[in-house]
């Protein structure tokens, strides 16, 4: 499949190479960002995009993208992300990112 490298964003359904979106995995009992997008698992794939990133999701939306079952995520699970998100973003990771034309990956 020619797409392989391509993910779609959970929040906006846009697709995006998927070095440019962040990868969330559920480990541990809560969502998580997998910083390396090399954690066992399924991920689920967002823009590091405050658009995205901020929206309200809801929790269905999580658990039918990391297939886990029904009832297994609860909204706070998903607000937990975003705060985590959100401090991460306000330390190191620039927000900005994908509103500029997306570069090349260097892979
Ligand atoms: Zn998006």
């Amino acid at each position: 499949m020619a797409a392989d490298s391509e993910r779609t964003c959970i929040v906006c359904r846009g697709r995006a190479a998927k070095g440019q979106l962040w990868r969330v995995v559920w480990e541990e009992g809560r969502l998580r960002l997998d910083e390396s997008q090399r954690r066992p698992g399924r991920g689920a794939y967002l823009h590091p995009a405050r658009q995205c990133w901020l929206k309200r999701q809801e929790a269905e939306r999580w658990e039918r993208a990391l297939r886990r079952p029904k009832g297994s995520l609860r909204q706070e699970d998903v607000v937990a992300l975003q705060q985590e998100l959100s401090c991460l973003t306000g330390v190191a990771v620039g927000v900005e990112l994908l509103s500029k034309t997306p570069r090349k990956l260097r892979l």
